[in-house]
């Protein structure tokens, strides 16, 4: 089930970029992610894009910009090897 009624809002918050909708939030520790785009190339909504600018690390991170895609399967959560993705509802 998607949410394709309402768009995502995207901020940062500290470390922590964040895109919802009225059901679903995705949240990125930009702090966390090494830009390795595991969770850009593995969504099957493409909810991701990158980033304009860098991150602490001084690498591109994901930015949820399409959360109203997301189907929750969680797997960019799964298989973040760095624990930089949480994806609530
Ligand atoms: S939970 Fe699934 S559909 Fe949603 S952003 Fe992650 S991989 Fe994509
Ligand atoms: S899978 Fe994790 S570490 Fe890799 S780009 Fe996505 S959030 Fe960053």
């Amino acid at each position: 089930m998607t949410d394709s009624e309402v768009q995502t809002e995207v901020k940062k918050e500290g470390y922590l970029v964040i895109g919802k909708t009225k059901t679903t939030e995705i949240s990125i520790d930009t702090f966390l992610c090494k830009g390795c785009g595991i969770c850009v190339e593995m969504c099957p909504r493409k909810v991701f894009e990158w980033s304009k600018e860098l991150s602490e690390k001084g690498v591109h991170y994901p930015v949820p910009v399409h959360v109203e895609k997301c189907v929750r399967c969680k797997l960019c959560e799964l298989l973040c090897p760095d624990f930089a993705i949480a994806v609530r509802w």
